[in-house]
Formats: structure tokens, C-alpha cells, sequence
């Protein structure tokens, strides 16, 4: 998708801080921080959403994202204390960019429940 935020930033369009790349998935550091580790990991394919069967009939990518989290969370030091993956799909969960992300959320203690 040519004007989508985070398909820029995999064609380098976008600078970003980026901490993983593989074949199909990319890691960035978020750009206004909810937390102290705030990452984001995305298919490097135009996913739409988590319920975009793009995702679901791909099981190559799903292993690889969830490869990339577990290798994020160990690297950036969040697996002892803890941390908190986020999923946003759809205007009540606040979703802003329409190109599938998990939010790796740590380095502080998070509340629950979320607002
Ligand atoms: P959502 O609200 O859709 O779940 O999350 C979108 C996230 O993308 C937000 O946390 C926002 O700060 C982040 N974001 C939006 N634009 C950019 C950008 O250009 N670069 C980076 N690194 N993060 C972005
Ligand atoms: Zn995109």
C-alpha cells in the first residue's frame, strides 16, 4: 500500500529505529512510547488487520512473529519482569494505522484493565 505509515517505513521511505528484521517481519521502536520498551512488530507484507486472512491462512508469517517477539522480549530484557503484548483492531480499541502490529509493551509495571 503505497501511503500506508508503516509500508513506508519497510521500503525505507520512513526512517525508523528498527531492532528486528527477518524474512517476512520488521521491528521498530514505537515513536511516541507508551512505556520504557515500546516496540512495534509487523508483517513486512500489507496486512489489514488481525482478522484479514492474510494472516490466518499464512502460517510461515504467524511463526515468524511469534519467533520475533520472543527473540525481541529476551534481547531488550523484558522476559524476567514482564511485559505486555497489544493487538488494536477497530475504532473502540483505538486502532490508528491500518497495517497489522503488536505492541511489546514493558520496562514499567502496566495497569489492568487497559482504559
Ligand atoms: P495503534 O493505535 O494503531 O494500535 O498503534 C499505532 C502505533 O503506531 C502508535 O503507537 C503510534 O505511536 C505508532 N506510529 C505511528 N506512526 C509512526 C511512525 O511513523 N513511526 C513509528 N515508529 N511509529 C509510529
Ligand atoms: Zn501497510
Amino acid at each position: 500500500m503505497t501511503d500506508c505509515v508503516f509500508c513506508r517505513i519497510i521500503r525505507r521511505e520512513i526512517p525508523a529505529n528498527i531492532v528486528l528484521e527477518t524474512e517476512k517481519v520488521l521491528a521498530f521502536h514505537d515513536i511516541n512510547p507508551e512505556a520504557p520498551t515500546h516496540v512495534l512488530v509487523i508483517p513486512k507484507k500489507h496486512i489489514a488487520n488481525i482478522r484479514d486472512e492474510k494472516l490466518s491462512t499464512d502460517p510461515d508469517l504467524t511463526t515468524e512473529i511469534f519467533q520475533a517477539i520472543q527473540k525481541i522480549t529476551s534481547d531488550l530484557g523484558l522476559a524476567e519482569d514482564g511485559f505486555r503484548v497489544v493487538v488494536n483492531c477497530g475504532e473502540n480499541a483505538g486502532e490508528t494505522v491500518h497495517h497489522l502490529h503488536f505492541h511489546l509493551l514493558g520496562g514499567r509495571e502496566l495497569t489492568w484493565p487497559p482504559g
